[in-house]
């Protein structure tokens, strides 16, 4: 018994610890059918009140890996913006600025404005304008003429604890008849569920409920090493699932919904999704057998991190319950399997891959015998 346990012990130490190529990264794998673009549809410049010139926006993005952004600064400072340093009525002029600035990338740059308002209806944003000259004295028609241009429209922040106002101190977004009114006649389309770093389990509710496109935002107004440890971690970034990677496929991704919410790390979106990306990033490379004991080899291909709790009816020699399998990393799992089957299922709840509030994707892990460990001594 001490010599079989000794050489299980020995085939997982030697795996359990080895790298795969390079580690990705934080590479997030297309799925079947699209690409799994990396965008942020809220951000703001100089030129509303943020900090820093357009520019400097887009080189924060290609060293993030992003796939687009959307430029978005209020229209409420009057003709000035915040600053009077910057003499500019033309709210066009920082998403121009930023989209030479991208020329020679691969970056892909949206117009967009951010239209500020009090709640009900609040901040809400509209992307792919193709003129950000809107702002009217009535902010519904504000929305009609973003409209008009074949915006994307979504609500900002409906959860946002505003340090200057008397609403949503409790965090708990309220939902009121104006969103009624704007879903029914086709203006509100999405919601953002994370907002910096802030998440909305209401927000994503509402999103499930009422068939809105949910995203995820930095709504930075620093520069974003300021904000976050770039080394560490990432901006929130709405995924979005392309057919093609353009802006116009970005915009029909939208409009039906094909996105999902990369939050710390969380990926939150329909299980549909998640299920596909989950498994185009975790494989079962082999399962071998030691006696009655699989030796089942897993690997993750992404630059995601996954934490998967065991739900199935076998459990492991070598793990408790909890997995964490790591980006880029393969593990070894020693399941008790009782007897040699050709193939049989890992059933696990994938717990940083939310398909709805509190709820986690669940999928099995199909693993075919790939073989017989005949020899433990040449497994060393
Ligand atoms: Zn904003």
């Amino acid at each position: 018994m001490v010599k079989k346990l000794s050489a299980i012990i020995i085939v997982a130490l030697c795996v359990s610890s080895f790298s795969v190529k390079e580690k990705p990264q934080k590479s997030i794998l297309d799925i079947p059918g699209y690409h799994t673009l990396k965008c942020d549809f809220h951000i703001h410049t100089v030129f509303s009140d943020g900090k820093v010139w357009p520019d400097v926006r887009v080189a924060e993005a290609i060293a993030e890996g992003l796939d687009a952004i959307a430029i978005t600064d209020h229209l409420k400072y009057g003709k000035l913006g915040k600053y009077p340093e910057i003499q500019e009525e033309n709210r066009n002029r920082s998403y121009e600025i930023a989209s030479e600035a991208a020329a020679k990338s691969d970056l892909i740059v949206i117009r967009g404005a951010e239209i500020t308002q009090g709640m009900p209806p609040g901040h809400i944003n509209a992307i792919f304008l193709s003129d950000a000259n809107i702002a009217q004295a009535d902010y519904m028609d504000t929305f009609e003429k973003a409209k008009q241009q074949g915006a994307f429209i979504f609500w900002n922040h409906p959860h946002w604890k505003s340090p200057d106002k008397d609403w949503e101190q409790d965090g708990i977004p309220q939902w009121f008849d104006v969103h009624t009114k704007l879903v029914e006649n086709k203006t509100l389309m999405g919601v953002e569920v994370v907002n910096a770093r802030s998440y909305s389990k209401e927000a994503h509710q509402w999103c499930i409920d009422k068939n809105l496109t949910m995203v995820a935002n930095s709504d930075i107004h620093t520069p974003i090493a300021l904000e976050y440890d770039l080394k560490e971690e990432h901006r929130p970034t709405t995924l979005v699932f392309a057919k093609a990677r353009t802006q116009a496929g970005i915009k029909e991704a939208l409009i039906n919904h094909r996105t999902a919410l990369w939050f710390e790390n969380n990926i939150i979106g329909d299980a549909q999704f998640l299920d596909r990306l989950f498994h185009e990033s975790v494989k079962v490379e082999k399962t071998e057998y030691l006696e009655n004991l699989a030796v089942v080899t897993i690997r993750n291909e992404s630059g995601l991190d996954f934490i998967l709790e065991n739900i199935g009816e076998y459990s492991f020699y070598n793990k408790t319950n909890f997995l964490e399998i790591e980006a880029g990393k393969e593990m070894i799992l020693l399941v008790k399997i009782g007897s040699v089957k050709d193939q049989f299922n890992l059933k696990v709840s994938v717990k940083n891959l939310l398909t709805a509030p509190d709820t986690y994707l669940t999928t099995n892990l199909t693993c075919n015998k790939t073989g017989v460990i005949k020899d433990k001594k040449q497994v060393k």
